[in-house]
């Protein structure tokens, strides 16, 4: 009988509820929860697939020293005593621990009792650093504490929603599709959204705000003192509540109407817009993310936006109040627990001494961290110099994600000890650890996470661990064991989310915002059955407080909120030598570090290869063609990329995804580019304004390739690769052509000597193809030519599943061109479908011309409708060429 198991989806913070199904089979599908209230059902397209994540490839099962296998007891046993000896010879601060937002909130509170009240040291902080620390850093400021006043139904409730430094369409597709909803339901509803790129989310846009790299600042100061000039402004919450608006204003107000302009590269009518939507609407979501998170005045802007809100009186009621959506699945619940170096435990201060005296009395423990830790930046910097000799990462990919990523690495690889706890032996972080733990993976733990809106939701196992592979708490708890430490016998999660809520309501009595007291007295039974449900919910009370701060009650000391006076960073970073802005950022299909999405060919098959958007203008002046490769270069570093020229993109900024590592694509770190500047307050690392310059790639030929088994890297100056059905794709290109190609194909795709190709070469254009087949199988294909490989590349792809028993067929493939009865349905638009542009063309150039009618021929767009905005924008560039 097959099993279903209600669990939680691993990748954004939205926090979709997912209905696992486990087959007699051991076949896994997945379908979202409708009775979820985040997602009621819904799945965007990386949900969808979670079905195609799960298979043991590549998977670590079992410890390993040194690169050799090894148990649990002697690996635990070293981790202990390395950490020990560390700590005896160079004290607490040596030592470290960078965690993440995948870990569930029980690994989290582990670890951060572990460091800090065991250890001794806050020298533990996560990969959320790079996600949202300046929202949190904004909310403490301005609040006291780290709240989240509003919940999703606000941004479906609201008359304006402004999303801002935020491309929801890719990066929270659920929260999106509800908006669109919602917007359908009301037409009357305004979107601005504000980005200095045109993403799909400006599908939806009732006003885009093309803002300058950084502009937010001004622009939120400008809004400001338009509201204190007319009759927004709520005088009587601001006068009960709050505190600081006087100088908050005057700092605002010293901007003029065209200094603004200047510094937001706004229109005077643009500003008056929006400014007038603002003014007028009462029910106003202010959503943000990454664009204003990850900035040098990441925090200045999140308080800029919180001002906004708190002088309107706006925050905290049905519709209305500032919003940070969170990039991973548990960067909430991290945050709950202290998993920032800056943080206690269950919201509470480091520095106050009140509460690390109440932390320490609950832990019983020997010490507490009497002061913030190293954060993500400084605390790899403190690898690099020594300071720092042994480290834990778990859960996360430091070697791709973190700024200045060249130097990360050189860090990790010269520490004398680092452990890696992580699913995979084949991240860019693992090959570096002496020891790697092989941790369970999504499917596999047993745990809760926290999404956007504060509501906990289980993820729960419908799978067996495979291997030896553990949860990262028990990992945790054994090594404090190990280390003769006492209250770290957790039996199950359970134990541990129980501790966790009953810190929580630890002498509060109202005093903090974060209390989960009702489900201090959990058990096993009731930890199973549990609901998602949002905080606060103290014990004694049934239902939780939905929303903070509609009548004050803020947690400062004297209850009210504090505008924070903000001004804008005026710093160009660009020069003669670096005249570009890079923006770092997502792509639709793809999370991460590719370590689990790339394993899905679905999904690979959205954007293949990693690329860079450029405006046409800017790629005229660099001599950069569309589909060429562009060299990217900061003082960090270089990459290789393929040129996208857009006018999605403004001009003197280009955007390149964060996803590709060196598992993927030859050269595409692309953090590795940037400099490890961070934001003062919240150490944030600034990753979407970084000075770089760009060039042509000198390639002298281009290739595409489809292989069935996976090589190790290919020989060639640039490569991509991507999982496909019944094997994996490549781009290539290269300096300087090989002698021979037929050695190798045989090489690269590790073919037997036996095998013959099957090809030809055009001497005249200059193009070559080879095919190897055994029997009717495709073994692999190379296209060579001087320049972009112009081939049918869904359909090449689809030739490795195909048979190939005569010699027509194998003679269509080297051609690379489709017969008649075969169409090329072109890049895959929507991954639940498979259904590629060439074929949303023909059905727009057959007569259906909208959105809907494109889901009635084709179902495009019809399941988790993340492609919805490409398919209109594919709707809309047949119309324009048509009238051309
Ligand atoms: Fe997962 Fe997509 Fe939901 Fe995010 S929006 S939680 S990625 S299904």
């Amino acid at each position: 009988m097959p099993v279903e198991t209600k669990t939680t989806c691993p990748y954004c913070g939205v926090g979709c509820g997912v209905i696992a199904r486990v087959d007699d089979d051991g076949a896994v599908s997945v379908r979202g929860d409708p009775e979820h209230p985040a997602n009621l059902g819904r799945l965007c397209s990386k949900g969808s697939a979670l079905g195609e994540t799960l298979d043991l490839d590549g998977r670590l099962l079992h410890p390993e020293i040194g690169g050799r296998r090894a148990g649990w007891n002697e690996a635990l046993d070293l981790v202990a005593r390395r950490f020990a000896d560390t700590i005896a010879e160079h004290g607490p601060d040596s030592v470290a621990f960078y965690v993440s937002g995948q870990l569930l909130t029980e690994d989290y509170y582990v670890a951060n009792k572990l460091m800090k009240g065991f250890i001794g040291s806050a020298n533990i902080d996560t990969n959320s650093r790079l996600c949202m620390s300046s929202s949190v850093a904004g909310h403490r400021r301005a609040f006291g504490a780290d709240t989240v006043p509003g919940t999703y139904e606000d941004i479906e409730l609201a008359d304006l929603v402004i999303l801002t430094g935020s491309n929801l369409a890719w990066c929270h597709p659920v929260i999106y599709q509800r908006l669109v909803a919602a917007k359908a339901a009301r037409p009357g509803m305004k979107v601005v959204v504000i980005d200095p790129r045109r993403t799909m989310t400006s599908d939806i846009a009732d006003l885009h705000l093309a803002i300058r790299p950084d502009g937010d600042v001004a622009l939120f100061n400008g809004l400001l003192a338009h509201l204190a000039k007319g009759t927004a402004i709520d005088e009587n919450y601001v006068a009960a509540h709050t505190a600081g608006f006087a100088d908050a204003f005057a700092a605002a107000s010293t901007m003029t109407f065209p200094a603004l302009m200047e510094r937001t590269g706004l229109g005077a009518s643009e500003l008056r817009r929006f400014f007038g939507l603002f003014e007028r609407t009462e029910k106003v979501v202010t959503c943000y993310s990454q664009g204003v998170n990850q900035s040098s005045s990441g925090t200045d802007k999140v308080n800029a936006i919180i001002n906004c809100h708190l002088a309107t009186g706006r925050i905290g009621r049905p519709g209305m109040g500032p919003f940070s959506l969170t990039g991973q699945p548990n960067a909430m619940g991290g945050r709950e627990v202290g998993g920032l170096a800056n943080m206690l435990a269950a919201h509470m201060a480091i520095e106050n001494p009140e509460d690390r005296d109440r932390v320490q009395r609950f832990w019983s423990s020997p010490t507490i961290a009497t002061r913030p830790g190293l954060k993500a930046v400084d605390l790899f910097q403190a690898v690099a110099d020594g300071r720092v000799k042994a480290l834990w990462i778990m859960a996360t990919n430091p070697v791709v994600s973190m700024p200045d990523a060249g130097a990360v690495e050189a860090a990790i690889k010269a520490c004398p000890f680092v452990v890696v706890s992580d699913m995979l032996t084949t991240t860019d972080t693992a090959r570096h650890a002496h020891v790697l733990l092989p941790s369970a993976g999504w499917g596999e733990k047993d745990g809760t996470v926290t999404n956007s809106e504060r509501r906990i939701s289980r993820q729960r196992p419908f799978l067996a661990a495979p291997g030896e592979a553990r949860a990262d708490w028990w990992q945790l708890a054994e090594v404090a064991r190990r280390m003769d430490f006492p209250g770290f016998d957790f039996a199950s999660p359970a134990d541990i989310f129980a501790e966790h809520a009953r810190l929580s309501a630890f002498e509060n009595d109202g005093s903090r915002d974060f209390d989960i007291g009702a489900h201090a007295g959990i058990a096993s039974a009731g930890y199973d059955a549990m609901v998602p449900f949002q905080w606060p919910q103290p014990a004694g009370k049934t239902k939780a407080t939905t929303r903070f701060f509609a009548k004050g009650g803020f947690y400062h000391p004297d209850g009210k909120a504090r505008f924070v006076t903000v001004v804008p960073d005026e710093t160009d970073r660009t020069s003669a030598a670096y005249p570009f802005t890079l923006n770092t950022g997502r792509i639709r299909d793809q999370w991460h570090t590719m370590t689990r999405t790339g394993k899905s060919a679905r999904l690979s098959a959205h954007i293949a290869e990693p690329f860079v958007e450029i405006h046409p203008r800017d790629a005229v002046d660099a001599g950069i063609g569309n589909a060429g490769l562009v060299e990217i270069e900061s003082p960090r570093g270089k990459a290789i990329v393929r040129a996208l020229v857009t006018e999605r993109q403004a001009r003197g900024s280009v955007f390149v995804p964060m996803h590709w590592n060196d598992q993927f694509a030859a050269k595409a770190r692309i953090d590795a580019l940037v400099p490890p500047l961070t934001d003062r307050v919240s150490g944030q690392p600034a990753s979407k304004n970084v000075a770089v310059a760009m060039r042509p790639f000198p390639a002298s030929a281009y290739g595409f390739a489809v292989a069935a088994s996976r090589p190790a890297a290919p020989a060639a100056d640039y490569w991509a690769i991507a999982k496909a059905e019944g094997g994996w794709r490549f781009e290539l290109a290269f300096a300087t052509p090989a002698k021979d190609w037929t050695a190798w194909c045989r090489t690269t795709f590790a073919l037997p000597d036996d095998v013959e190709p099957l090809g030809y070469a055009d001497h005249r254009t200059g193009d070559l193809r080879l095919a190897f087949f055994d029997g009717d199988r495709l073994l692999a294909a190379l296209f060579l030519a001087p320049e972009p490989v112009a081939v049918a590349r869904s359909w090449t792809v689809s030739q490795l599943t195909a048979a190939h028993g005569d010699l027509r067929t194998r003679f269509t493939l080297v051609a690379g061109r489709p017969g008649a009865d075969r169409p090329d349905p072109g890049a895959t638009v929507c991954s639940c479908f498979s259904v590629g542009v060439n074929q949303i063309v023909a059905a727009v150039r057959g007569g259906c011309h909208t959105v809907e009618g494109i889901g009635k021929e084709l179902n495009a767009g019809t399941n988790c409708g993340s492609c919805r905005a490409e398919i209109r924008g594919i709707i809309d560039g047949c119309r324009a060429a048509a009238a051309e």
